[in-house]
């Protein structure tokens, strides 16, 4: 690692050595492409955008030893290869006894859920991500999230915005009682809650309160690795670990972790349960048998294990988590030295515009997110994601409901762009902020009575 003080430019960890092409079109393509989506940015054609920041899972670049690793996958049905390399590397990560394999996050989640949760049953998390909350709730369970106070506002900066409230845990626990609670998640880092880490003395306590009623604590350990690097830089007494020896201290305070290896594992598509209790393994194992397939593969071909087990390897290297965290805060800064108003501090995996802030005239009903996601698509081929009103709004009795947040967020695909992507990022971001007064306000001309944000159409007021 190269730390000399005059060396102020932290450079990608890798060079490039094949090439995908991206396409430019003009404002008057966009416009049309734009109108012609409903102003939905799910309904844009990928090969429309220039720089897609609409999400950080499985968009990961891969690397030459991954690449070799597909054909070097051992695709036995049972008993392959592939699969005791990604079953070593989990278990030295994370110490957990039995590794099930799934084909992503949401799978391990579904067969969980389906065999702890269920009617009268109470799930606590700092913040379930929404594929959790979905398999909790589809279960018949009821998700509570119990987010310290600091996460809930934008403008604070803390080091652990991600933390769990304890008391609130406790709390949530003595209500409903320990003995309707099948396990306590704790999401690291929280990805709802702005890509915020938690802290290992969080973990400790959540695991302390865990003990306390006898309960199992799993992990939704999606991004351990940057997780453990907010750690070695913020924590007190972590400076000189390694992010393997951090992430394994994390993983010790759990009993079992769900995983989406479209995060941290760098890859398009994986994941997996692991656990220690033996019961409750053996009848995860039965249902990954009905839904995914066979324990040795999961839902995944070989060589998929294959990339996730160098993945793992390459996800912990010290230099990439530098580059990693450092790239995504300098995105934020110069965000923020610009005064486009941000949720502070820079997150893991992503930038979240603050449009309440940004767009102050526009009342939520009128998606003031969802406009700052169109321009950022008309004035430069960007693409984002708005986590405000579109997403979670709701209206009762025809009274609009808005959330607590209004965010555009900016995910950053791992190891995709270079700095001069993202410079380009930060001058249409600019050009957008200075030219917000001509932005306008959205209103709806469809929606499903689910998940609308993925299909919804709108018009300009
Ligand atoms: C992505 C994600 C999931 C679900 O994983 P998929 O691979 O998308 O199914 C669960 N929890 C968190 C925190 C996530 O970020």
């Amino acid at each position: 690692m190269i730390r000399d003080s005059y060396i102020k430019t932290v450079i990608e960890p890798f060079k490039i050595k094949t090439v995908e092409p991206i396409k430019f079109t003009n404002e008057e393509d966009r416009k049309h492409i734009l109108s012609e989506a409903g102003y939905n940015t799910f309904l844009i054609d990928a090969e429309n955008v220039l720089i897609d920041l609409l999400t950080d899972s499985g968009t990961s670049a891969m690397s030459s030893k991954q690449w070799a690793g597909l054909l070097d996958g051992d695709e036995s049905y049972a008993g392959s290869r592939s699969f005791f390399r990604m079953e070593a590397m989990v278990r030295k990560i994370t110490g957990l006894t039995h590794i099930i394999p799934t084909h992503q996050g949401r799978a391990a989640e579904k067969i969980l859920f389906s065999i702890i949760g269920g009617e009268g049953k109470v799930v606590p998390n700092n913040t379930h991500f929404d594929t959790t909350r979905a398999n909790v709730e589809f279960s018949g369970a009821l998700a509570v999230d119990c987010l310290n106070e600091d996460g809930k506002h934008p403008e604070v900066i803390a080091d652990f915005k991600g933390n769990m409230d304890i008391a609130k845990l406790e709390a949530t626990i003595q209500k409903y009682g320990a003995d309707n609670i099948p396990a306590v998640l704790i999401t690291v880092t929280n990805n709802s809650g702005g890509g915020q880490p938690v802290s290992m003395e969080n973990i400790r306590q959540t695991r302390a309160v865990c003990d306390k009623y006898g309960l199992k604590l799993i992990m939704d350990s999606c991004r351990f690795a940057e997780n453990a690097y907010f750690i070695k830089l913020r924590e007190p007494g972590y400076a000189d670990k390694t992010p393997l020896e951090i992430a394994q201290e994390m993983f010790s305070y759990a009993d079992g972790s769900t995983m989406s290896a479209k995060k941290d594992g760098l890859v398009n598509i994986g994941g997996w349960l692991a656990l220690n209790d033996d019961d409750l393994a053996v009848l995860c194992r039965n249902l990954l048998i009905v839904t995914e397939g066979f324990p040795t593969y999961g839902g995944l071909a070989g060589r998929d294990l294959e990339a996730i087990a160098q993945g793992l390897e390459e996800i912990l290297d010290e230099d990439y988590l530098h580059y990693r965290i450092k790239s995504t805060e300098y995105l934020g800064r110069k965000l923020n030295e610009q005064g486009v108003p941000i949720l502070m501090p820079p997150g893991g995996h992503a930038i979240y515009l603050d449009a309440r802030r940004f767009l102050p005239e526009i009342p939520q009903e009128q998606f003031p997110a969802q406009s700052i996601t169109c321009a950022l698509y008309l004035d430069g081929g960007i693409r984002a994601v708005e986590i405000g009103s579109v997403m979670f709004g709701r209206k009762e009795n025809g009274v609009f409901i808005a959330p607590d947040l209004e965010l555009v967020r900016l995910a950053i695909p791992r190891r995709v762009y270079t700095q001069s992507h993202i410079d380009y990022v930060i001058e249409v971001v600019k050009h957008v902020h200075d030219r917000r007064n001509e932005l306008k306000g959205l209103r709806l001309t469809y929606e499903a009575p689910m998940l609308r944000h993925f299909t919804a159409r709108f018009e300009y007021l």
